[in-house]
C-alpha cells in the first residue's frame, strides 16, 4: 500500500508538471499568434488538442487527489461504492481507482 501511495505520488507530480506544461503553452508566455497564417491555423489546432488534454489531466489529477486522500484515511483499499476491499492486482494496475471491479462494472 505504501507502494501505491508513492506511485499514487509520482503520478500525481507527472501530471502537475504536465498540466503547467499546458497552461504555459495556452498562455504562450511572451507571445502573440505567429504571423505566418498557416502556422496560426495549425496553432489553433493544436490549441483544441491541448485543452482537450488538459481537461482530461485535471480530470485525471482529481481521481488522484481523491484515491490520495482515502489511502490517507485509511480506507484506499476499500471500494468507495460498496465498502469491500479491493483486489489487490485491480489497485496494482490501476492504483488511482476507488471502486471494486464489480461496482465499476456496473
Ligand atoms: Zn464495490
Amino acid at each position: 500500500m505504501t507502494d501505491r501511495k508513492s506511485e499514487l505520488e509520482t503520478l500525481r507530480a507527472d501530471l502537475t508538471a504536465r498540466l503547467s506544461r499546458y497552461e504555459a503553452h495556452q498562455h504562450r508566455e511572451g507571445g502573440a499568434l505567429d504571423k505566418d497564417f498557416e502556422e496560426q491555423a495549425t496553432q489553433t489546432q493544436n490549441d483544441e488538442v491541448v485543452d482537450s488534454l488538459e481537461t482530461e489531466t485535471r480530470a485525471e489529477l482529481a481521481q488522484i487527489e481523491h484515491a490520495l486522500a482515502r489511502i490517507e484515511s485509511g480506507v484506499g483499499d476499500e471500494c468507495e461504492s460498496c465498502g469491500e476491499a479491493i483486489d489487490p492486482r485491480r489497485l496494482q494496475v490501476l492504483p488511482y481507482t476507488t471502486v471494486c471491479v464489480d461496482c465499476a462494472e456496473d
